[in-house]
């Protein structure tokens, strides 16, 4: 059968996610409102601007919706702006977060505006070859928790980890060919 797979377009590049899971053969639901949780089976959050998507996911109680998902055990994957709304404690913001990862998030720890870039990065747990990943204004973990799986690192920072159900890129990997990241959260909705 196929997986049911939410991604949260309030706002952002939510788009060319829809495009990859279509690819790999989801049918997608584009999350607007709280009811259109009702029957996904993982949800991705994508890239954009985390503090305006914090705003929207006030509206209708929508974030405490995702955030009781995400603490069941639904897998939740979350590209950049969706790194940062995950992660637990964001550095000098009070902004909302839906508080599910135990990660210290910094914003924009590239530069403000001129470090959007792309590079090569080992992900062992994606195979041998490198993955190309774009950096768009993206955050990096400081510090995670013993309990969080650290998958790849640009220059000695933390980019991308696992943390149980959870997935979190500073990167956009919806933004080029290669579709391992995504099927790699594919095979982690069929593990759950
Ligand atoms: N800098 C953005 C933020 O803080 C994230 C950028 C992105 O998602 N590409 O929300």
């Amino acid at each position: 059968m196929k997986k049911r797979v939410g991604v949260l377009a309030l706002q952002g590049a939510f788009r060319e996610h829809r495009q990859v899971l279509e690819k790999l053969g989801c049918d997608v639901t584009e999350v607007r409102r709280t009811s259109d949780l009702d029957g996904i089976q993982g949800l991705i959050i994508p890239g954009g601007e985390s503090t305006t998507i914090g705003k929207l996911l006030r509206i209708d109680e929508m974030g405490e919706r995702i955030k009781e998902l995400g603490a069941k055990d639904m897998p939740i994957f979350g590209t950049c702006a969706g790194m940062i709304l995950l992660s637990k404690t964001i550095v000098d913001s009070d902004q909302y977060r839906l508080n599910l990862m135990d990660t210290v998030v910094e914003r924009n720890a590239f530069g403000r505006q001129v470090a959007s870039f792309e590079t090569d990065l080992q992900v062992p747990a994606l195979g041998v070859n490198p993955l190309r990943a774009v950096f768009i204004r993206a955050p990096y973990l400081k510090e995670v928790a013993p309990n969080v799986g650290i998958l790849a690192e640009y220059n000695g920072k933390i980019v991308f980890v696992r943390q149980g159900n959870l997935l979190a890129s500073a990167f956009h990997p919806e933004l080029t060919p290669d579709n391992r990241v995504h099927q790699y959260f594919l095979n982690m909705i069929d593990e759950h």
